[in-house]
């Protein structure tokens, strides 16, 4: 069977950055992606932190990395993985193909948690965004309401309170599961309400969100929340199930890399949302994917 260089698995924004990348340093990279080229940028509703643009739907964005990664002939096979393992080189099985590589990054990204509340699948992006740090300045002098009790939703309810009339953020239990200074701080804007222990029942509302139905755990008290925006940041899940390599993955599913970009393992890359980070954007992602690159040149010249 022949021997890759380098299979790439995922193109979304650190895939597509890292095989543009390894393009132009000579090394021939193969990109498998189950879904469509552009990873979650085809589902970021708007994207205005992006050099280079002032404001592009994530679709449009998505299809500027596809025609990118065209023109710099960069190749992309339409299969889903689904092992990743190591013998003396990594064995990529897909569902159709099964590929052996000298390195592999792995680019998967995560998938949001949702709620599996009725309407929220209609009302995303009206209303509904899984991201207070892209969509929050869509709200501007409005309300809104966090669900969640880790980091991110604490930083995210932090990044809202300069934005909008009113924050609301509700958790579960009395616990936070972040830390208490940022629960703290929170609590300190005037324009912020901390409510626990509290689950959404319901998101309601037309064309868009016009409220949320919360109910108090302890005393079964139900409140109607009215909100023009509703963050549910209960957690991503990392889509790195395939990964069958000891010591790679953490507690969480997600990939601890050095500084490099290598995992654990010699050979074995990882970029963009499938770290363990608070924060992920499409130019960190990139970022990944490029040094990423450099690093897959640097090891394979190394062998
Ligand atoms: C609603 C929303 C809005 C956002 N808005 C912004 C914004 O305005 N600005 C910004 O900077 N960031 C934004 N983001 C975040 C940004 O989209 C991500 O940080 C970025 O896309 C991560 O890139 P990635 O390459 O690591 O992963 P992804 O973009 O998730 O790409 C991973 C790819 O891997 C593929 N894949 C996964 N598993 C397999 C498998 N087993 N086999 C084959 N392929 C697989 C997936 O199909 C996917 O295409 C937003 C995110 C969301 C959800």
């Amino acid at each position: 069977m022949e021997i890759k260089d380098c299979v790439i698995i995922g193109a979304g924004p650190c895939g597509i950055g890292a095989a543009i990348e390894l393009k132009k340093l000579g090394i021939e990279a193969v990109i498998i992606e189950k879904g469509p080229v552009g990873g979650k940028v085809n589902i970021a509703p708007r994207v205005d932190n992006y050099p280079g643009f002032t404001k592009i739907p994530g679709p449009d964005l998505a299809f500027e990395f596809f025609m990118k990664a065209k023109n710099n002939g960069v190749k992309i096979i339409s299969d889903e993985v689904i092992s990743l393992t190591k013998e003396e080189n990594f064995v990529v099985e897909c569902k159709r193909e099964t590929y052996v590589s000298k390195t592999v990054l792995v680019a998967c990204g995560t998938k949001e948690r949702t709620l599996g509340l009725e309407n929220e699948e209609r009302l995303f992006g009206h209303g509904v965004s899984y991201c207070a740090i892209c969509d929050g300045h869509f709200f501007k002098g409005q309300d809104v309401l966090v669900i969640g009790g880790g980091n991110s939703a604490l930083k995210e309810a932090l990044h809202l309170v300069n934005i909008c009339n009113k924050v609301t953020l509700i958790h579960r239990r009395n616990e936070f599961r972040g830390l208490n200074h940022l629960v703290d701080e929170l609590k300190g804007h005037a324009n912020a309400e901390v409510l626990t222990p509290y689950i959404p029942l319901e998101i309601n509302g037309g064309d868009s969100l016009e409220s949320v139905k919360i109910q108090n755990v302890e005393t079964k008290e139900i409140r109607e929340v009215k909100v023009q925006g509703c963050f549910p940041l209960v957690g991503q899940l990392p889509n790195s199930n395939f990964v069958k390599i000891e010591n790679v993955l953490n507690e969480w599913g997600t990939i601890p890399v050095d500084k490099k970009m290598m995992s654990s393992v010699a050979g074995l890359f990882a970029g963009g949302d499938i770290l363990p980070r608070d924060i992920r954007q499409i130019y960190l992602a990139e970022h990944d994917g490029v040094v990423a690159a450099r690093s897959i040149n640097e090891f394979l010249k190394g062998e």
